[in-house]
């Protein structure tokens, strides 16, 4: 390796046109490969002119490249005489890349991993060592048996009973989870119920290592075919480190996921799969998640397809012609539960909400044409002393809004909708707390604590808390919540003692 060190760096530079290494290259070569560079002036040295010149050599200059393995030559000329001298430049040696995973070891063997010259595409290998493996342990409970499948094509493979299996990949061997391989550890298994009972996603409970996702049939596979058959296969998807799975079998029918619509002012048209045609529209709901392909109810993966049909004189502000549209600038409350729904997509006035896994309350708010979109509850703030803040949204991400002072706020985008549909409150989303989330900035000396906060409206009715603190514990954050009517909030600094 010493030998590779000291010699590469010169003989780059000479590839590179660079002339003058007469010394930095004699002087690597004799600590680095003496027996294959030959010294300058020895008797190896081949001559060409007459002895009487006094060599005026230049810098020595490649004549034959070296390669990975093979020596190449370099050449001075005397610029009087033109006599010349050569001498051997050592091989390059391989210069291997980060080399790639050509065979994934897995439990039962171990891989191989190759490495490729950059120079001459020589390859060379080296052992992984055997996966350990991704333990998937299930609790053994009552009502239920599990049935694991070693991969996930649960028609065609025998299932084996057991609590305890690996997590396998696309083609059944157990192997590690490692984030730059393609590898996809999952567990595909069948849970088998004693009569009356069943189980559902909310069912099962995972904990330990993260994993990607938890399917339950029926679903279909990307290529068109079944992927898991019916209500008794799951999946559990990207497993990266040993999890232990929970099963809790409800007594009675476990339901599809249902997308409830709470409208205002207009109605929704609801299709069957991605298919927009009248013939295609579902009349009436309840309305499930169903697969875009063949429109049939699946637990998990589902989606929903949906027109606004606005009343007259009514719009829906919401720009239907975007290709994508954020929610949170909407006046629409799309309404995720833990494991429901991402992509929210629009073309040609059809919205489509995917990946629904779990029941989604979805609204909608049409205003008069040419209006003001009615955006909620206003929360008026009368300060002293201090200025108030006001967050978009309770995760407290966003940059608060500008500074002001004794203004009237109306909070925007999500919390706007989310105060809407306060209002609304009547059609049934109780899971809808609207609050309004804001920083007190005191002035210099000054300092405010709930005493020095006065709220309009009923507590308990119009709204129902005042807390103080955010989750990092900010004693500056403070939030009212569930509000159901405009408010005034007054807020008079003290001077601090
Ligand atoms: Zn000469
Ligand atoms: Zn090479």
């Amino acid at each position: 390796m010493n030998k590779r060190k000291f010699f590469l760096l010169p003989i780059c530079l000479l590839l590179l046109g660079a002339c003058n290494l007469n010394q930095p290259q004699s002087k690597a070569s004799e600590k680095a490969s003496e027996p294959e560079v030959s010294e300058p002036e020895a008797s190896s040295i081949e001559e060409q002119t007459s002895s009487e010149c006094e060599h005026q050599f230049g810098d020595w200059t490649i004549t034959m490249i070296p390669t990975c393995t093979e020596k190449g030559e370099e050449t001075r000329v005397c610029s009087k005489c033109g006599a010349s001298e050569k001498r051997d430049v050592n091989p390059l040696d391989h210069k291997w890349d980060e080399g790639v995973v050509t065979t994934i070891p897995t439990v039962e063997a171990k891989g191989v991993k190759t490495f490729t010259c950059e120079r001459c595409q020589a390859t060379k290998t080296e052992d992984i060592d055997k996966a350990t493996g991704i333990r998937v342990t299930f609790a053994q409970g009552d009502h239920y048996k599990v049935y694991i499948y070693k991969t996930k094509a649960y028609t065609t493979e025998t299932p084996v009973e057991g609590y305890s299996c690996y997590a396998r990949d696309e083609n059944g061997n157990a192997v590690d989870f490692d984030a730059n391989a393609a590898l996809q550890p999952q567990v595909s298994f069948k849970v088998v119920c004693d009569e009356g009972y069943s189980v559902g996603l909310n069912n099962i409970k995972i904990t330990g290592a993260a994993y990607k996702n938890l399917k339950q049939g029926p679903t279909v596979g990307d290529d068109g075919g079944p992927d898991l058959p019916d209500a008794n296969h799951f999946r559990i998807t990207k497993i990266q480190g040993d999890i232990n799975v929970a099963i809790t079998p409800i007594n009675g029918e476990q339901t599809f996921p249902e997308v409830k619509f709470v409208t205002n002012h207009c109605s929704v048209v609801v299709y069957k799969s991605a298919t927009i045609s009248d013939e295609n529209i579902i009349a009436e709901g309840p309305f499930y998640a169903r697969n875009k392909d063949n429109g049939e109810t699946v637990m998990s993966g589902g989606q929903i397809y949906f027109k606004v049909v606005p009343e007259t004189g009514y719009v829906w502000n919401n720009g239907v012609t975007a290709e994508s549209v954020d929610v949170n600038t909407l006046p629409f409350i799309y309404q995720k539960s833990e494991n429901s729904g991402n992509k929210f997509k629009t073309a040609d006035g059809v919205y489509n909400i995917t990946k629904v896994n779990d029941d989604l309350s979805i609204l909608i708010n049409c205003i008069p044409e040419g209006g003001e979109a009615d955006l909620g509850y206003v929360v008026t703030f009368v300060t002293e002393h201090c200025h108030v803040l006001v967050y978009q949204t309770q995760d407290y991400e966003f940059t608060p809004t500008a500074p002001v002072d004794n203004k009237t706020l109306t909070r925007t985008s999500k919390g706007d909708a989310a105060k809407y549909v306060a209002a609304d409150s009547a059609a049934g989303i109780a899971e809808v707390k609207p609050q309004v989330n804001f920083l007190i900035v005191c002035d210099d000396g000054y300092t405010v604590a709930a005493a020095n906060i006065s709220i309009s409206g009923t507590k308990g009715t119009e709204w129902n808390k005042c807390e103080q603190g955010d989750k990092d514990n900010n004693p500056n954050i403070w939030k009212i919540t569930k509000i159901k009517a405009d408010l005034t909030v007054t807020i008079t600094a003290v001077a601090a003692a």
